[in-house]
């Protein structure tokens, strides 16, 4: 589903990201990326949905070519990519049920199948009796999964998650990381970026270690490695 090849990043000022990175990630995997600030994992993920382009290198998604993708089909490799940030970017003056609606592709839908739709993935994530609420009168917890509902709202085959637990006390991580787990096992590729070490130790997965643009670490049920 991921391939990259010998893959380089030099920022505008000078700045070398990716020294070099090659990687294979199938359909289906949960993979946690982990390292020290400033190693460049951001980089790496942004890559993936092209919010980012390598300086040299080649990388494939759901079988297209990123390096020869033309910008005006980046929307559509977007629209098999949902993303989930720290800081869940929800928009703070519409209802839950309206940040899902609107992530929708809606253009041939009926509004019976949008509700429909909206409605699944609030249950999938558990909210379904919040769908009225604004983003400020829900938990934080409660903010992430519906940032992860609107996320998946297009049936993505990848979730890309940029420290999904990060802004999280642990028990609401352990409640984000069983949305995850759930959406994984219907057959999502998972791409986590995280700093918990509680997490990555508990819940066993692929563990990529990226050091100074590099991978430095790629092992099956891997371990997280560095003491913060
Ligand atoms: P991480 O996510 O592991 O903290 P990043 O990928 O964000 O690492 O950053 C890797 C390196 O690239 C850092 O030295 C960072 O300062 C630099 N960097 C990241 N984004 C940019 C940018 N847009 N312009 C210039 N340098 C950047």
């Amino acid at each position: 589903m991921i391939v990259m090849q010998d893959i380089y990043k030099t920022y505008a000022n000078g700045v070398t990201a990716l020294n070099g990175i090659n990687v294979n990630i199938d359909q289906g995997e949960f993979v946690y990326v982990v390292g020290p600030s400033g190693a460049g994992k951001s980089t790496f993920i942004k890559l993936i949905f092209q919010e980012v382009k390598p300086t040299k290198g080649s990388i494939m998604v759901n079988d297209k070519d990123l390096t020869t993708l033309k910008s005006k089909h980046i929307p559509f490799l977007r629209r098999d990519i949902g993303v989930v940030y720290q800081d869940f970017k929800l928009l703070p003056k519409f209802t839950v049920y309206e940040n899902i609606a609107f992530a929708l592709e809606v253009l041939e839908e009926s509004p019976r199948n949008i509700r429909r739709r909206v409605m699944e993935v609030l249950d999938q994530v558990g909210l379904k009796n919040k769908a009225r609420f604004i983003p400020d009168e829900l938990s934080g917890g409660e903010q992430q999964r519906v940032s992860i509902a609107r996320a998946i709202v297009n049936h993505p085959k990848l979730l890309i998650a940029d420290e999904p637990t990060g802004n999280l006390d642990p028990e609401t991580s352990w409640e984000i990381m069983r949305v995850l787990e759930s959406i994984n096992a219907t057959g999502t590729t998972i791409l986590m970026a995280t700093h918990s070490k509680e997490i990555v130790n508990t819940i066993k997965k692929r563990v990529i270690a990226i050091e100074d643009g590099l991978i430095v670490r790629d092992e099956h049920r891997g371990e997280y490695g560095y003491e913060i």
